[in-house]
């Protein structure tokens, strides 16, 4: 290895055909060569090592070839090629703008450009990294650039297109190379592997073409420099050690954890990756990577975006089945928010630690949305309790409640009874039960005002309870379980009461008898009590129990001093002595139309639950 050229050069592209990764620009090069509608001012522009400068020189060649192929390539015979190939040419210029971006050394070039080719035809100039000309230079290359003599062309290339004056701009033809893909990389070093008669593992040349984020250069680079460390391999093993990238093997490692809810094993990999030198920011981007890796596997159409070969390709794919893809969404949004928030945090590694062990979390909490998700949904495990039907626990939630002084409190009970089916069937304790808590009653119905904001507090402090909550029960969800029995009208009632003595009583009766007592009521000139009879039809649920929705604790009021007549008239004018009335004070959000953003959101939820899911699952605050 006396004159080791580097791979990068030794391989350069001498042809269109041979350039990695850019097929659109070389095909219209080719076509503009062909069509004789060459421009006289170009701008490469594309991320470094992609090509711009060897499709800068290969146009250059092609287009001085005395015998252009048929494919519209250089002969590589004829006098111009061969001076080309031996980098003798006279009909190339090229400056380095980065290092010559005084006016003068713009002047230089000028003047050569004044002096037509002796050989060939055409005499091209490739100005590189051009954005760092000075602005006198720019100046003083305009109007060259404007004006150019017919056998000269002009190839700007850089790096940083916006840096690059609209005067220029618009004088030019311009070319945007885009990054080459991880494949066509590796494929790429693949060829030159063999070439060189080294042994190569595909899984490292992918790695290294990943390294290399698509440039070409930086990979032959990476790839020369693993050639002299393993001299004749390029594995798997000596490249992540070399470019200390984290083996593939631990993010399989930790996904497997999360599948297996393994907090344990999670934390001592992350421990073992610490110690290894690692840092943990490193981790966690590379672990949303390998999720987004396995989330691409989930698709045939989307597998081409797996920047992966040979054996580790199988290995995602086997992986990616064993995993939902509501699995990998949610912790792809777990990972992610660990990265974004890694900076700030104060205690890094506990940080990582925490997301690691959401991470794990994600699959109980997933099996078990019907029962209390311990990790980090306190909202999800009341609504449990509430839907649970278990008097006992619906006891001790009206106990929790009652120690807080809120007019929400009242509407529980009317709640739970109607939930517990009453045992004593013929008392009218219900409505008597009320004046109990009077008390309480009597102190709010002072100031119905703050009530009403006191309601509104209360919801706006929680609001991911509030779907789930009893205080904000709809009326639809009192009316929807008793929906059945009257509609049936007669049958379903008497199958309810199988063991109740009295006899089926309908809605429709229900409805007409109450009316006749509301009449009643009328013509005794209580106007504000009719109209509370009157205002709401009352409901009948099972069991024979009466529901009537209020509006406040004054009709609450009105009713239970009525109570006694009201249900003696019932029970006298329907076939049922077992008759029972039982109010609901109705809320103010339950009649409100949903007005600030909170409020339409838990309509929206109410209607479709997955959206408060969704919330949940990016962590959306509720402004
Ligand atoms: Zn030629």
């Amino acid at each position: 290895m006396d004159n080791f050229i580097v791979s990068a050069r030794k391989y350069r592209p001498t042809t269109f055909d041979t350039v990695i990764g850019q097929p659109s620009i070389t095909t219209t090069l080719k076509n503009a060569i062909k069509n004789n509608h060459l421009a006289q001012a170009f701008l490469f522009c594309g991320p470094r090592g992609v090509g711009k400068t060897t499709c800068a020189r290969i146009l250059a060649k092609t287009i001085n070839c005395k015998n252009i192929s048929e494919n519209i390539e250089a002969c590589d015979q004829c006098e111009s090629c061969t001076s080309f190939n031996t980098s003798h040419s006279f009909n190339i210029h090229e400056l380095d703008a980065a290092s010559n971006n005084h006016v003068d050394d713009i002047r230089n070039l000028i003047e050569q450009v004044r002096i037509a080719p002796q050989v060939g035809k055409y005499s091209i100039y490739i100005i590189d990294e051009v954005h760092m000309l000075s602005m006198q230079a720019f100046n003083a290359f305009l109007k060259t650039l404007e004006e150019p003599p017919s056998y000269a062309i002009f190839i700007l290339a850089t790096t940083s297109k916006q840096k690059i004056i609209p005067t220029i701009l618009s004088r030019c033809q311009i070319f945007d190379f885009s990054r080459i893909r991880v494949e066509d990389i590796a494929n790429h070093l693949e060829n030159v592997a063999k070439k060189e008669s080294i042994n190569t593992e595909t899984e490292a040349l992918h790695v290294i073409a990943q390294k290399a984020d698509g440039s070409l250069r930086d990979a032959l680079s990476i790839f020369d420099q693993m050639v002299s460390f393993g001299e004749t391999e390029v594995t798997y093993n000596n490249v992540i050690e070399n470019l200390n990238i984290l083996d593939y093997d631990y993010y399989f490692r930790a996904v497997n954890a999360i599948l297996e809810k393994d907090i344990r094993d999670s934390l001592l990999l992350f421990d073992d990756i610490l110690k290894n030198g690692f840092d943990g920011h490193n981790y966690i981007t590379g672990l949303s990577e390998h999720l987004r890796n396995l989330l691409v596997c989930k698709d045939e159409e989307t597998l081409q975006l797996l920047p992966a070969g040979g054996k580790i390709r199988e290995k995602y794919k086997e992986q990616a089945d064993k995993c939902s893809t509501d699995l990998l969404l949610s912790a792809l949004s777990i990972s992610n928010t660990c990265d974004i928030a890694y900076n700030a945090s104060v205690s890094k590694r506990l940080h990582i630690e925490l997301g690691l062990m959401q991470l794990c979390s994600i699959r109980s909490i997933q099996e078990n949305t019907s029962e209390p998700a311990r990790i980090n949904n306190p909202a999800k495990q009341e609504n449990s309790e509430n839907s649970d039907e278990d008097p006992d626990k619906l006891e001790n939630k009206a106990e929790k409640n009652a120690e807080e002084p809120s007019a929400t409190y009242k509407i529980q009970e009317p709640l739970k009874e109607k939930e517990v089916p009453p045992s004593k069937s013929d008392n009218p304790e219900v409505l008597e039960e009320k004046p109990k808590e009077k008390d309480k009653t009597e102190l709010e119905e002072e100031n119905k005002e703050d009530i009403h904001s006191t309601k509104k507090e209360s919801i706006e402090e929680e609001p991911t309870t509030v779907k789930y909550s009893p205080k904000t029960k709809s009326l639809k969800d009192f009316v929807k379980p008793s929906d059945e029995p009257w509609k049936k009208s007669g049958k379903a009632p008497e199958e309810n009461l199988g063991n109740e003595s009295n006899e089926a009583i309908t809605q429709s009766d229900l409805e007409r008898v109450w009316t006749e007592y509301a009449e009643i009521i009328h013509k005794t000139g209580k106007h504000s009590l009719y109209s509370t009879l009157t205002k709401r039809i009352p409901i009948l649920n099972e069991n024979n129990q009466v529901e009537l929705i209020i509006e406040n604790s004054v009709q609450n009021k009105e009713l239970i001093a009525e109570s006694e007549a009201l249900h003696e008239y019932l029970r006298s004018h329907l076939p049922s002595s077992s008759i029972s009335v039982i109010t609901t004070i109705e809320t103010k959000e339950t009649k409100r139309k949903p007005y600030t953003s909170l409020e339409k959101f838990k309509r929206m939820a109410e209607k479709n639950p997955s959206i408060d899911k969704f919330r949940q699952q990016f962590d959306l605050d509720l402004d």
